[in-house]
């Protein structure tokens, strides 16, 4: 199969007049304006290293149909010659669910668009209105299945922890996501970006961040749906780029270099807990198989999963060993007894 790379643009605040209340465009996507001959520059730099792998452009950070259209249509232009020539084979652009009609999907077309990300956030209007987003959950599905209907490839874009968002909105909101057909999701955690109406709130005592752990734990819930009807997750948590290495511009929220890992071990934490019997095990070996390259996620960070295993459930230890037989997310889980008291201190040691 073909390697895939995509070529980040970001167009940051210049397609949208919003302000929603978490939203610092300026700190996500580290650049306050917009050059089209710098955007050429970046397409040509990363294509020559791109070899034979297949090329997508995509249009991040603000919302790119709400651009100025005569912009819009100049940017679209100018990638053009690369869609023609074939060292780009498709488009790609994320905006706001309000920012998608007819009119604005006939344009997409013309110049080759493929897949649009819907920055849906939650589909509970109360969760809506309290982040100030300027749109409903219904303008959601009537873009989406616009996108669909319109042959689009439609992911969604979620978050979890917003201001008045319960577990079981984000879990509502993935569910509805998936139901209107998107190829793939995303979830992010809310961060609270200096400079924005969410961090006087929660220097107000307004709102509270989710801690890591609960961020983990409900974008697990999110993913888990995702998963359940075998829809991608392209990522989980924002990308590292140096404002938010240096976290400078973060007041506070689940910032973790490795978010999406963390979640991967809460759903094989899940995923054990569910084929194990709620009872002790005690001097019992917990025996776990996985795919290649799984080890670490299933352990878990500072091998938290084993530890919380065998405190949990009382084994006396868990091993992991990968297999080539198994792909990706499978795990084969077996119990056994350690019979020997000399077997079971070499393991536990
Ligand atoms: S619509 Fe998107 S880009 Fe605009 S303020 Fe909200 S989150 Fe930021």
């Amino acid at each position: 199969m073909r390697r895939h790379i995509n070529i980040p643009i970001f167009v940051v605040h210049l397609g949208c007049p919003h302000q929603c209340s978490f939203c610092n465009q300026r700190t996500i996507s580290g650049q306050a304006c917009f050059d089209i001959e710098e955007m050429v520059r970046t397409v040509e730099s990363c294509l020559a290293t791109a070899g034979d792998a297949e090329v997508e452009i995509a249009f991040f950070g603000g919302s790119f149909t709400g651009i100025d259209r005569a912009l819009m249509t100049k940017i679209l232009r100018r990638v053009q010659p690369y869609l023609q020539s074939g060292r780009v084979s498709s488009l790609r652009c994320s905006t706001r669910p309000d920012y998608i009609n007819e009119e604005i999907l006939d344009i997409l077309e013309a110049y080759g668009m493929k897949t649009v990300e819907l920055g849906i956030q939650s589909m509970s209007d109360k969760v809506l209105s309290a982040c100030h987003r300027g749109h409903t959950a219904e303008d959601s599905e009537r873009a989406a299945r616009l996108l669909v209907s319109r042959g689009f490839s439609f992911v969604g874009q979620m978050m979890v922890g917003l201001p008045g968002s319960t577990a079981e909105d984000e879990i509502e909101t993935a569910e509805r996501i998936a139901a209107l057909g998107a190829v793939g999701a995303r979830v992010y955690p809310t961060v609270v970006f200096r400079k924005t109406p969410l961090c006087l709130a929660a220097e107000e005592g307004r709102y509270t961040p989710l801690s890591l752990t609960e961020a983990v734990e409900r974008a697990a819930s999110a993913v888990s749906v995702f998963r359940a009807r075998d829809i991608p997750v392209i990522r989980v948590g924002l990308q590292a780029n140096e404002a938010m290495a240096e976290g400078s511009e973060i007041l506070g929220g689940p910032v973790h270099p490795a978010l999406g890992e963390l979640v991967e071990s809460a759903l094989y934490r899940r995923r054990i807990e569910g084929a194990l019997e709620k009872k002790s095990y005690g001097g019992q070996l917990l025996c776990l198989t996985v795919a290649r390259g799984a080890t670490s996620a299933v352990i878990g960070q500072n091998k938290q999963n084993k530890i919380y295993l065998c405190r949990a459930y009382g084994f006396s230890a868990v091993t992991v060993t990968e297999s080539a037989a198994l792909c990706k997310g499978d795990i084969i889980i077996k119990t056994e007894k350690i019979e020997k008291t000399e077997e079971r201190k070499r393991i536990c040691t």
